[in-house]
């Protein structure tokens, strides 16, 4: 009776520790799935983003109880009433901005950290701002961990971006603001590209690619999208 309870007792600990050595690969194939169903076939041909969208660990981003839906097509809760965007739309932002290997990126909207991480793969430096502190805190701490030492956070109002290290090859806005901030404009090289969610909060916004150019600036309408709200410190 005592040696079956411990037979059992062994058991269980053995097939738990398996399970626990074994979510990489399990994801894996939930990744590999992801970039074949839901961003090959939508017009996403930039190799560099193709490959990072296969590699990050999108699970290790959401909330354990989301763990299962993290690779589905759709946006995930992170807490704090903020999402990570739908896969889809994380590699359209980032196919979008052209980003090169020797390029320094802001990010406005650092939320799980995911964005930033996936443009770490390809750039050489993500300067990403997050006005949530608990937020900013967690997605620091979760980027050391995996090594991403190319990302740096600032808890602020991403409305002023990062000046310190303006100018910027592009810029990503990750929050629907009703405007697009100047100083967003003004820290983007010239040539650059700015993708940014317009629109007012909770209602369909359009995304809207932003090019510097010498003497002006052209935007283009892209596709509409529900992005959380753009907010300001007080
Ligand atoms: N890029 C994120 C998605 C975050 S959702 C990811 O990959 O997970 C949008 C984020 O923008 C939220 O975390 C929200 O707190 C943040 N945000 C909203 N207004 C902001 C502002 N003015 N400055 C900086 N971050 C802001």
């Amino acid at each position: 009776m005592k040696y079956t309870f411990i037979i059992q007792l062994l058991w269980i600990i053995l097939v738990y520790g398996h399970v626990q050595s074994q979510p990489v690969d399990k994801f894996e194939k939930a990744r590999k799935s992801m970039v074949q169903d839901q961003i090959n076939p939508r017009d996403i041909t930039d190799k560099a983003t193709l490959a990072a969208m296969g590699k990050v660990p999108r699970h290790l981003f959401v909330p354990s109880g989301y763990v299962s839906i993290a690779y589905k097509d759709g946006p995930v809760p992170i807490g704090y009433g903020q999402t990570i965007s739908q896969p889809f739309i994380v590699a359209y932002m980032t196919q979008a901005i052209k980003p090169k290997p020797n390029y320094k990126v802001l990010e406005i909207g650092t939320g799980s950290g995911y964005q930033a991480a996936i443009l770490a793969e390809i750039v050489d430096s993500v300067f990403s701002v997050e006005i949530i502190p608990e937020l900013g805190d967690k997605a620091k701490k979760l980027l050391n961990k995996l090594d991403y030492d190319n990302v740096h956070i600032k808890i602020d109002d991403g409305y002023f971006g990062w000046k310190e290290h303006a100018p910027f090859d592009a810029i990503i806005v990750t929050a629907a603001a009703t405007y697009i901030p100047p100083p967003l404009i003004e820290q983007l090289k010239t040539g650059g590209y700015m993708i940014i969610p317009v629109g007012h909060p909770f209602q369909v916004q359009k995304l809207v690619m932003v090019q510097k150019k010498e003497k002006k600036i052209s935007t283009r309408t892209m596709l509409p999208v529900r992005f959380v709200p753009f907010t300001r410190s007080k």
